[in-house]
């Protein structure tokens, strides 16, 4: 029988399981044996055979292939044994690009499995009678869960216990308003899904209120395991960067052909041997596609994600790296972001007095009652170590108040079994109030606390007026102000609701907490500040609380503006679009206002950072650019909606994420600007002085070593440059500036015209010599394969490499030797002769090494005059 139709108990024996303790750590052992992991069957890994296959899907891999079997065939067809040494290359070569890919792929696959195992969702679970934080897919039926709005259902689910719950499941049922849930009501057996309200379904969310279930279905059993097919894998993870390489490198793969068919043509007209031009036509084209980039991308991606991590922000989805380096607006949360979220209670004021009261361990007795109403209307706890320390469980803005009383000689948990709570409504941040029904003395007393303007209005006795002096009086010191009330009630309503409970109230107290700014936001908004990047506050808290904090932290300057959630209401969308440029600091405000305050930047072209932690943060957290959810205090649902989670809640994370951001996508333009300012370069040698003198200047087998084994390391360490100093002083890349602008294009090409023309006068200079074309061909090999060497170097940085140090980059000193060893093993050892070098006397090596350094001297030139800029 299904378990929505079944009465509880009989349920509960039937999983064996203990509806307070749980089930016990053997019993879930054995479970999982049974059952299997909670988890949706993923598409199968590819294995790293598969991986390796898919590399000889790639053209250019094609052509050399084809190129070896020609080779080959001729080579038998003549028979000379020697000739089998070009084919074997080509095939040798061919094998270890794809086994470098393969690695490469295979890593760049693990470092985002590490991303994503990192935010696996987690469920709260009762075992052997405690609560634990266990990870969802640990999950067996039988599990007691405890859910709370904003979490992410982990399994199916019976309810045992229910408080104003409600469930969004339109993944399931397809309808979008959220389903009330009671834990109290039999459903019959052929109850629709959207029906069964005793239940809660995994990949479904909790938008409201709280409750306790037994787990009755996990993995493939639930019913999102029935309709999901087996999950893809990632969605689209190519970052828009990425897909136009992709498509820049097909276009230059059709004009390499174009290059190559007219070289073909040349060169038979002229009566070039066919192998030979047919062999550097292929080589040509090779040279001409720049294969190595998305690999190379998409590892300089992987690699600086990873980096990220270690600085506290996860990043969700590859796309928002590109776009982290181009934010233009911080939108940051208050509470815990840009403070410390260390609540303590230092003000008290009761209505009818003459002022307020510090809190201390001998408090007035109508403070200490005040605290008391607090206390009893609060979820968290604290717990009071053996070394005196103070443990904080729950939220500080609760915990605050539990110390002040427990420094009053009233604990917890004492005034909770003396006044009973027989209801609650919990807090939410559009009412920003919470309140609690408990029984005291006899009467039903429903406490609430909350924010002052929305509780005052609430209020029909009591002094509102002095009180919202002594609000103001307070709020001007930084302090969050919490406004207690209470009403009596004669019966406790069958449905607990707002309007009815919330209303009426006798007013009773203010309470005032200190949260310090977090000691590193103040430096992190100048550093923001010099980057062009506009820090905006958006809180829950009162507008002069937020605008103190503001003014410390240098968010809100001369002249800007703070507005409450209310104004902004307001506001028309034209008033707003022209204020929004000078609004710092948004108090008050309801997550729906989060959403206008992310469009109306966007619509100035800007692109947006937007925090958020709560259920109802998740529509900004989409709409904006670069949505951040929090780690610590986040939601699973705005986690799920985040680009990027900061696992240490702190503003400063995200400027770093923003630093990390521009210099992956700085790193990757380096890499690109490298590889394709060679490609140039190897292309035109070849194009040029087959047009011009109807000689191949570099053979196949040589280009291909140049192009395929020695610049590849470099352009890859290129890539893990650190980030450079000073990437913070510039301002945000605009929205849409390709990666070819600001003259980044023109520049490559004219690098690549000076590979192209360095390694001519090299060839041309070595014919002269020798009067053999070998001899020119070796020229030619040496100054292009090592000219771009030093170009990796030139490459590091738009500043001087005196000013930056030639040798900072240890992974690329150690790149640079290993390509300058892998050009000396074919030039000065037997390998030589199969690759058609020569020796030459010792002072065209001297003469070799001027010309590889020139472009040293050419770019320092360039950056010294400032045709090359900082910055650009
Ligand atoms: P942020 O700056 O991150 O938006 P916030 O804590 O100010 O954080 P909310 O959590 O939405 O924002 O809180 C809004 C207001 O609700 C607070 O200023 C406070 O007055 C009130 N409040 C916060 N927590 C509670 C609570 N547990 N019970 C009652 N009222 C609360």
């Amino acid at each position: 029988m299904v378990p929505y139709s079944r009465e509880l108990p009989e349920l509960l024996d039937e999983l064996k399981t203990d509806a307070d303790a749980g089930l016990t750590d053997v019993q879930a052992e054995e479970r999982i044996q049974k059952y299997g992991e909670n988890k949706l069957q993923e598409k199968k890994k590819k294995t790293n055979l598969q991986r390796f296959a898919e590399q000889f899907k790639d053209v250019m891999i094609v052509i050399l292939l084809a190129a070896a079997a020609v080779s080959f065939a001729i080579a038998v067809h003549e028979g000379d044994g020697g000739e089998f040494f070009e084919p074997v290359l080509i095939l040798a070569i061919v094998v270890a690009n794809a086994v470098m890919g393969m690695l490469q792929e295979g890593k760049a696959e693990k470092a985002m499995d590490a991303l994503k195992s990192l935010s696996a969702p987690h469920a709260k679970v009762m075992r052997n009678g405690k609560e634990e934080l266990l990870e969802a897919s640990r999950l067996v039926p039988g599990d007691i869960i405890r859910l709370e709005a904003g979490d992410f259902v982990p399994a199916d689910a019976r309810l045992i216990r229910s408080s104003s719950l409600k469930s969004e499941e339109s993944a399931l049922t397809g309808e979008s308003v959220a389903a009330e849930k009671d834990a109290g009501v039999l459903v019959e057996e052929k109850a629709a899904l959207g029906d069964r309200v005793n239940m809660v379904y995994s990949g479904c969310s909790i938008t409201y209120g709280t409750g306790t279930a037994v787990v009755t279905a996990t993995g493939m059993d639930t019913e999102m395991g029935k309709i999901a097919d087996l999950l893809e894998g990632a969605e689209d993870a190519q970052t828009p960067l990425q897909k136009k390489l992709a498509q820049l490198g097909k276009y230059l793969g059709i004009l390499a052909l174009a290059a190559c068919a007219v070289i073909f043509v040349v060169g038979l007209a002229d009566g070039i041997a066919p192998l030979e031009i047919f062999m550097t036509a292929v080589s040509l084209a090779v040279s001409a596609i720049p294969e190595g980039l998305p690999a190379i991308v998409t590892i300089v991606l992987s690699i600086g994600v990873q980096r990220m991590v270690k600085k506290n922000a996860i990043i969700r989805r590859l796309p928002a790296v590109e776009t982290l380096g181009s934010a233009s607006v911080i939108c940051s949360d208050k509470t815990g972001t840009l403070t410390q979220n260390r609540m303590t209670l230092v003000k008290a004021y009761v209505d009818g007095e003459e002022g307020t009261e510090d809190i201390g361990a001998g408090n007035s007795e109508k403070v200490r009652e005040l605290l008391k109403l607090g206390t009893l209307c609060s979820d968290g706890s604290i717990q009071i170590r053996e070394d005196g320390q103070v443990q904080h469980i729950g939220d500080p803005t609760e915990t605050s108040i539990i110390l002040a009383a427990c420094q009053n000689g009233m604990e917890k948990d004492e005034l909770n079994s003396e006044y009973t709570r027989l209801g609650e409504l919990p807090f939410d941040s559009d009412r920003k109030l919470m309140t609690t029904i408990n029984e005291m003395n006899g009467r039903y007393t429903v406490i609430v606390k909350g924010a002052c303007d929305m509780l005052f209005s609430r209020c029909v006795s009591g002094n509102v007026d002095k009180a919202r002096e002594e609000n103001e009086k307070m709020s001007r010191q930084a302090l969050r102000v919490i406004a207690i009330a209470v009403k009596e009630i004669e019966e406790i309503p069958e449905e607990l609701n707002s309007s009815e409970l919330e209303n009426g109230l006798t007013f009773k107290g203010l309470v005032g907490m200190i949260d310090p700014p977090r000691p590193e936001a103040k430096e992190a908004v100048s550093v923001c500040r010099k980057a062009g990047i506009r820090p905006v506050m958006i809180t829950g808290d009162h507008v002069v609380t937020a605008s103190a904090i503001a003014k410390e932290l240098g968010i809100l300057r001369e002249g800007d503006q703070a507005v409450t959630g209310a104004e902004l209401d307001e506001m028309g969308e034209k008033e707003f679009a022209e204020k929004v440029e000078h609004i710092s600091v948004y108090a008050r405000v309801s997550p729906e206002n989060k959403i206008r305050i992310v469009r109306a930047w966007q619509a100035k072209g800007q692109i947006v950072s937007m925090t958020g932690d709560g259920v109802n943060d998740a529509p900004a957290l989409k709409a904006a650019d670069i949505g951040c959810a929090m780690g610590i205090t986040g939601t699973d649902v705005a986690k799920g909606a985040a680009d990027m989670t900061l696992t240490d809640d702190n503003f400063a994370t995200i400027v770093d994420a923003v630093k990390e951001g521009r210099g992956i996508y700085a790193n990757i333009k380096k890499v690109v600007g490298f590889l394709l300012g060679t490609n140039i370069g190897e292309v035109l040698t070849v194009f040029c002085a087959m047009i011009l003198w109807r000689q191949t200047p570099l053979l196949s087998m040589q280009l291909l070593w140049i192009n395929l084994v020695t610049d590849g390391l470099p352009a890859v360490a290129l890539g893990m440059e650190a980030v450079e100093e000073g990437i913070m002083d510039q301002k945000p890349r605009p929205k849409d500036e390709g990666i070819f602008a600001r003259g980044f294009g023109l520049r490559i090409a004219l690098q690549g015209l000076m590979f192209g023309l360095l390694s001519l006068i090299a060839f041309r200079i070595g014919i002269q010599v020798t009067g053999e074309a070998a001899g020119g061909q070796t020229m030619a090999f040496m100054v292009l394969a090592l000219s771009q060497v030093v170009q990796a170097f030139n490459m590091r940085s738009n500043r001087s490499l005196f000013k930056t140090g030639f040798f900072t980059n240890r992974k690329l000193n150690m790149a640079a030797l290993i390509s300058v060893l892998l050009v000396a093993a074919v030039v000065f050892t037997p390998a030589a002769e199969a690759f058609g070098l020569i020796i030459l006397p010792v002072w065209m090596y001297l003469a070799a090494l001027g010309l590889i350094l020139v472009p040293l001297l050419v770019m320092e030139c360039s950056k010294a005059f400032g045709l090359i800029k900082h910055g650009e």
